[in-house]
């Protein structure tokens, strides 16, 4: 799910992987430009947000 809205009412906002590599979080809200981006944003939230990351990168 997007590391930065996590869930919005209870539903988790999932991330969108677009053909030219980009990624957009469910609700559009929020992109990168790769996933090496997405990656600095997961440790960075990690810190605050360990499970969430980890539960993300299982799914994916
Ligand atoms: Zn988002
Ligand atoms: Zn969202």
């Amino acid at each position: 799910m997007c590391p930065l809205c996590r869930e919005h009412d209870g539903k988790r906002c999932e991330l969108i992987e677009q053909p030219d590599g980009r990624i957009v979080c469910g609700c559009g809200l929020h992109a990168w430009p790769n996933s090496g981006a997405l990656e600095e944003t997961c440790r960075r939230m990690s810190l605050t947000s360990t499970r969430q990351v980890h539960d993300w990168t299982q799914s994916y």
